[in-house]
């Protein structure tokens, strides 16, 4: 089976250069919210930034609406792993919160093209075992990119963020989300499991563009959405970590649309070569 019979989108150079806009819109807002990540903040006060900062770029916020969804932002703050409604909870000295951020740009044709990241940032102070978590995480979603070459296949990556995670000591991988492809929507084939074995699923090609998103707790990896039907908790109440970049691949190596660097940093400190523009 092709890869556009199994729904993967192809996109054009043209195509991925509007990614990249949407993706540098992505990044610049969760560096300004990184900045106003404090106690005493209400994960409100961080939506209303990221809308603003999205809106004043040209872009339009992608979670805004998506299946009802009320914010630009999720904040998932402590065991919630991912999907937190921004509201009225005030964050607290101690606390860490995951940031996703979606954005939509449109190229010349008037089709709008998405960026999707997250990071988690601590408050403050946090305990050691969570600044660990954070960096394992972080790490993860970076050699999961790294292990991704033209002509590899998808779990490559999957593989590649399980070791990872596996190696640094006992951390619950969830397994009921996933990152996914990305393009003319946010959420596309295929999905990109954070873990498994390597040398599955459909193969990796120019112009595939995918969210990889490892989302990692203290604990196990059995979660459940709260009554808000958004947010996504660990069941064993330990905390968690969660972190994104859309990337693509270009005949120079990897191209991380969502990273201000573009991702060169942290691929080249991986030995991997950099294959943005
Ligand atoms: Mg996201
Ligand atoms: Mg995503």
């Amino acid at each position: 089976m092709g890869l556009r019979d199994r729904g993967v989108e192809i996109k054009s150079p043209e195509q991925i250069a509007a990614m990249r806009r949407a993706g540098l819109v992505v990044g610049e807002t969760l560096e300004l919210l990184r900045g106003h990540v404090r106690a005493g903040v209400s994960t409100r006060e961080l939506d209303a930034v990221a809308e603003d900062n999205i809106r004043s770029s040209g872009a339009t916020p992608s979670f805004l609406g998506y299946h009802g969804f009320p914010g630009s932002i999720c904040a998932s703050v402590n065991d919630e792993v991912v999907h937190g409604i921004p509201g009225d909870r005030v964050l607290a000295e101690g606390d860490v919160v995951s940031i996703d951020c979606g954005a939509i740009m449109p190229d010349d044709s008037g089709q709008g093209w998405h960026g999707d990241a997250a990071i988690t940032v601590a408050v403050g102070a946090v305990r050691d075992e969570v600044t660990e978590l954070m960096r394992v995480t972080e790490e993860a979603m970076w050699r999961g990119i790294a292990a991704a070459r033209l002509g590899g296949r998808v779990t490559d990556i999957s593989a590649a963020v399980e070791r990872h995670v596996r190696s640094q000591g006992s951390y619950g991988i969830l397994e009921d989300y996933t990152g996914h492809g990305i393009g003319s929507a946010m959420h596309q084939p295929p999905d990109v499991p954070n873990y498994g074995r390597a040398g599955r699923g459909p193969k990796l090609v120019r112009g595939l563009a995918l969210a990889v998103e490892p989302m990692v707790t203290l604990g196990g990896k059995d979660v459940s959405t709260l009554d808000d039907d958004w947010t996504v908790v660990a069941d064993d109440g330990s905390w968690a970590a969660h972190f994104e970049h859309t990337f693509t691949l270009t005949e120079d190596g990897a191209w991380v649309l969502t990273a201000l660097d573009g991702g060169e940093a942290a691929l080249t400190a991986l030995g991997v070569p950099f294959g943005g523009r």
